[in-house]
């Protein structure tokens, strides 16, 4: 038993956090040796099993550097900001640091970097199965169809997200610019309001749809003139996420150091 992978779950409490501690409770693959939150959050200083009601001997910690001494994953559902710290901590510490946090700005993608030279880093926008092998498929569908094709990205997710275009969205924004072979950054259309002008043609547009405790449902629209393509991933149950970084986190020890994504775990 103790020989299994033992993980730490930063942002214990959060709903992400809640669904890994109990992934890893139920798994005979990993062990849960850590759980931490920001200091002064109610749930420093507790037993998990007094919160949760899992096994008693993890108690949540504001001290991420301890925890992380003692693990060999990490496993990360917080903030952009937060998650910077904590890669330059799971690199210290040598552990492998799996993040599904989303809505890092390109500088902080570039901060990420670093911490990579000396911990495995496994970031996705979406660590499901159904989403990845998604993603393959707008990469071929965009590949085969021509610029006459618009492309939209359509995604809805609960009244408590704070960033858009979700990082899903933007994976598959990024898969449909790479099929067409053109960039995405130059080629975006979002946040259509008022006398927009005409769509520009070959551009990749996001809409995003907030509300209720939608868990996540992406659409990707491929309308041609008198037909239109739409591949669809509805998402029930975060627990296709924490099984997916669980599978991460496994799939991280002994590998080399360096950035990895969900496609390298599943080998898409
Ligand atoms: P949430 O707000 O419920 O939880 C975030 C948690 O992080 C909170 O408990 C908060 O206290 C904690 N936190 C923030 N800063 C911290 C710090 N410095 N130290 C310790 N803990 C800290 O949010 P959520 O719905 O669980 O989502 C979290 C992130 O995961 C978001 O970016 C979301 O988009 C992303 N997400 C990704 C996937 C995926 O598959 N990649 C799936 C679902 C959600």
């Amino acid at each position: 038993m103790s020989n299994l992978p033992g993980i730490v779950i930063v942002g214990a409490s959060g709903r992400m956090g809640q669904m890994l501690i109990s992934t890893i409770a139920a798994s005979d693959k990993a062990r849960l040796v850590g759980a931490v939150e920001r200091s002064a959050h109610a749930w420093v200083g507790q037993d998990l099993a007094d919160i949760m009601g899992c096994a008693r001997g993890v108690t949540v910690t504001d001290d991420p550097l301890e925890a992380f001494s003692t693990a060999q994953a990490v496993i990360d559902f917080t903030a952009p900001e937060a998650t910077l710290g904590f890669a330059e901590l799971a690199a210290q510490a040598r552990a492998a640091h799996v993040i599904g946090t989303t809505g890092f700005s390109d500088a902080q993608l570039e901060a990420l970097k670093p911490a990579a030279r000396h911990s495995v880093q496994i970031r996705a926008g979406n660590m499901s199965l159904g989403v990845n092998l998604l993603t393959q498929l707008t990469k071929k569908v965009a590949q085969a169809l021509d610029a006459d094709w618009d492309i939209e990205v359509i995604e809805a997710h609960h009244n408590r997200k704070v960033d858009a275009p979700s990082g899903t969205a933007l994976m598959l924004g990024e898969a449909a610019a790479e099929g067409r072979g053109i960039a995405l950054a130059e080629n975006t259309e979002s946040g259509r309001d008022g006398i927009t002008g005409a769509r520009a043609p070959g551009a990749i547009g996001f809409s995003a749809i907030r509300g209720g405790d939608i868990v996540g449902e992406h659409d990707v629209l491929f309308a041609g003139l008198g037909e239109r393509i739409v591949l669809r991933h509805v998402a029930t149950d975060r627990a296709i996420f924490a099984r997916g970084a669980l599978k991460a986190a496994l799939w991280g020890q002994d590998r080399t150091p360096g950035q990895y994504d969900m496609m390298d775990v599943l080998g898409l």
